[in-house]
């Protein structure tokens, strides 16, 4: 995934350019610690998951930025040590252009090529402001502002098969779509759904609107019942009946919960390779031993 020279690991690849591969492929997705006591196990926790090789791993960027600082220090520790290129996210909505423009250069000098462009979720303390002056009011400005420093970042943007919950309608979402691609965004990463049709859907949708650029559909495995009711708050999702079930019947016992939530997640994965998408990304939630099964549930489907 690297071009090797001779200090080391070269330029890191480009997420658009591993796309256009043909082989199947997982990606994994981590957060940052919120506080610097958690920076070492959660430092580990990457790792191994890094140790995997997957084709690309994100690191999520804290709500406000407040935990900005360990996003770029995890992803150029996994990029740097294990030769994984890495996603930096980084979000736009509570912060002013001084501080955005300074987190780029950051994310620019530390040799990362691929940055995840988002708006953030608006703070509660915000929600009533005068938006007209903020600095940033949608994803779309991170992206000229991302564009303007480096011309050569490869960018992802967030979609929702879903709709965003703040969107009145599909239509309008995927027009506000259209323009966050236009304005320079490589790829898509899809929030987590539970039923592939509604990304199949979505997907027509989208195409049918004229955006070109890959979708990497969001998988998150739950593993356990607690975490159900986090992911629907989250994003929104619809949970298929088979889904409900599973959680009914083993969500009161941890192991077996584990279990079928990663063969669910499986399940998933295998659909969206059999349907011709090449690469799908886990949100791994900084669990080494999930990402671990999942990948090895998939060792015969995914040639490297
Ligand atoms: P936008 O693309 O700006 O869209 C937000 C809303 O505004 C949508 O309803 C859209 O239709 C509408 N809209 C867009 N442009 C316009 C316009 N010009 N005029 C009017 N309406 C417009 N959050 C974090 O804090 N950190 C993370 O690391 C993180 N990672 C994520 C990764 C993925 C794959 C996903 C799907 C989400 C992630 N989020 C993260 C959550 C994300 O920040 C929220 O969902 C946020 O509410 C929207 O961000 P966005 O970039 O999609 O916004």
């Amino acid at each position: 995934m690297y071009i090797i020279c001779s200090e080391g690991y070269g330029a890191e690849m480009k997420i658009a350019d591993i796309l256009k591969s043909e082989s199947l492929s997982l990606s994994f997705e981590v957060f940052p610690p919120k506080t610097e006591t958690g920076f070492e196990s959660v430092k580990a926790a990457t790792e191994e998951i890094a140790k995997l090789k997957p084709s690309f791993m994100s690191v999520t960027y804290g709500a406000g930025g407040g935990t900005s600082k360990y996003t770029l220090d995890i992803a150029k520790n996994i990029k740097d040590m294990y030769g994984v290129p890495t996603l930096a996210h980084l979000t736009c909505v509570s912060s002013t252009k001084e501080t955005v423009r300074e987190k780029i250069r950051e994310i620019k000098k530390a040799g990362i090529s691929n940055v995840m462009a988002l708006r953030g979720d608006i703070p509660e303390s915000m929600v009533n402001d005068d938006r007209s002056k903020w600095d940033y009011n949608f994803a779309v400005d991170l992206i000229y502002e991302l564009k303007s420093i480096n011309p050569d970042f490869c960018i992802g943007g967030a979609c929702y098969p879903e709709i965003h919950p703040e969107s009145p309608n599909q239509k309008e979402d995927i027009k506000r779509l259209k323009e966050k691609v236009d304005a320079g965004c490589d790829f898509l990463t899809t929030q987590m759904f539970f039923d592939n049709n509604l990304l199949y859907n979505f997907l027509y949708k989208i195409r049918e609107a004229g955006i070109t650029v890959p979708v990497i559909p969001g998988i998150m495995p739950i593993t356990n019942a607690n975490q159900v009711e986090r992911a629907v708050k989250l994003s929104g999702s619809f949970m298929p009946q088979r889904f409900k079930s599973l959680v009914d019947k083993f969500g009161s016992e941890p192991l077996a919960m584990k279990q079928a939530g990663i063969a669910y997640a499986t399940d998933q994965i295998i659909d969206l390779y059999a349907n011709n998408i090449t690469n799908v990304h886990v949100y791994s939630m900084n669990k080494p031993d999930v990402a671990k099964l999942i990948q090895g549930n998939l060792s015969d489907i995914i040639k490297r």
